[in-house]
């Protein structure tokens, strides 16, 4: 057994099965072996002699299913340079209260589900499992790193129902986090330009975000080389919401004496929205009958489609005329919503263009603000941003 648990410096005295709350618990009582080779956690030189020593009871892997306690006397060695010192283990730290074995489980188990559900899987203390989870995601992570940063995006995302928000920032080429923070305001982003200090700012050459923020005036202030490229994937939410929405709850309404063509038009919403490269055949077709029964859904839907185009629009040249082309269409819609749209979108239009240059793959923000979801439905109940923050950046660690 002794070797199994590995438990170096200690041998195992008696070990006994215990009843508690109904489950079979396996308790070990371990005890120093003599003549063992002991290490000061103050200096690591060698140390023989013995101070004193306290009894630690320590929560180890579970074995067959059954809960183990390890009973061990921690000593304090006599370092003839640190004074009485704990003994340097490599499978226990210090004031840990289970074994390094156990707390690598906890922090992969919570790499994949919520803390409770991996501190009751262990059947320890929540707030342990979240204190070793915490631990091992900044050994893991370590500071970071903000050279050679060129290219970023931010984002903001709201931490509880759009009461409180937070932003993010990535490195774009390295698909990692570097920085998240509370607020979104230019004060509040403000701290990340800091550390990043102005010779690295002037490196910055561009930076994706969405265009209904204050980050665009933060960064011309701080990033004198930077461009600002606005969001293909925020561009396309909004005009999901603001124009494809309008449209279709004014369809709905002028066929309110017509309920079966109402509901129609109303259930079409989700094919609306969707990558029509996404949708099956049988959806293709409901899409084109809805289309061909109401106009100005159709030209929403299409404009929609040009709109997606400009992102990918090959040269500078090819992008002018296609904006040109997209303005006049929306200007001569007849619908409000698209036309209302189009103004607001115009004196954006050079962080449209930047897209050409900068092709920042924006499904990077798409993808981080989905994962925060996920992060945030799972964390779910723990009002911590500290900690919040640290599962964010552990999910988008880096490549290359
Ligand atoms: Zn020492």
């Amino acid at each position: 057994m002794a070797r199994l648990g590995g438990w170096t410096g200690y041998r195992v005295g008696k070990w006994r099965h215990e009843l508690r709350r109904q489950q079979r618990w396996l308790v070990i009582e371990l005890e120093p072996t003599p003549g063992a080779q002991r290490q000061c956690t103050g200096c690591g030189q060698a140390v023989v002699a013995i101070h004193d020593w306290t009894m630690r009871r320590i929560r180890e892997l579970p074995v067959f299913g059954a809960p183990v306690e390890l009973h061990v006397p921690r000593l304090r060695l006599a370092c003839q340079g640190c004074g009485p010192r704990l003994e340097q283990l490599d499978w226990l730290d210090p004031h840990a209260r289970v074994t390094r074995r156990l707390a690598d489980s906890v922090a992969r188990l919570c790499a994949v589900t919520s803390v409770l559900h991996a501190a009751r899987w262990h059947g320890i203390d929540w707030k342990t499992a979240k204190a070793i989870d915490w631990r091992a995601l900044e050994r893991d992570l370590g500071p970071v790193d903000l050279e050679g940063v060129r290219r970023i995006a931010m984002d903001e995302f709201a931490i509880q129902k759009g009461h409180r928000y937070a932003t993010v920032v990535v490195d774009v080429e390295r698909k990692r986090v570097l920085w998240v923070g509370r607020g979104r305001s230019r004060v509040e982003i403000r701290p990340f330009f800091e550390r990043l200090g102005p010779a690295r700012c002037a490196r910055i050459e561009a930076v994706a975000m969405d265009m209904n923020t204050a980050f665009d005036l933060e960064v011309r202030q701080h990033c004198p080389n930077a461009r600002v490229v606005y969001d293909l994937f925020h561009v396309v939410a909004k005009y999901g919401r603001e124009v494809i929405g309008r449209v279709r709850v004014d369809a709905a309404n002028q066929l309110r004496h017509d309920k079966p063509a109402r509901r129609v038009v109303k259930r079409a919403h989700w094919l609306l929205l969707r990558n029509p490269r996404r949708l099956k055949e049988a959806e293709h077709i409901r899409l084109d009958e809805v289309l061909a029964a109401n106009r100005p859904l159709m030209t929403a839907y299409v404009m929609k489609e040009q709109l997606k185009a400009l992102w990918n629009a090959p040269t500078a040249w090819a992008w002018r005329a296609a904006w040109k082309q997209w303005l006049r269409h929306a200007q001569e819609s007849g619908i409000p919503a698209l036309t209302h749209f189009a103004q607001c979108l115009k004196p954006y239009w050079r962080g449209i263009l930047s897209r050409v240059r900068w092709p920042l793959h924006t499904g990077l923000l798409e993808g981080i603000n989905n994962k925060i979801k996920v992060i945030k439905r799972i964390a779910y109940g723990y009002r911590d941003d500290a900690y919040f923050f640290l599962k964010i950046r552990a999910a988008f660690p880096g490549v290359g």
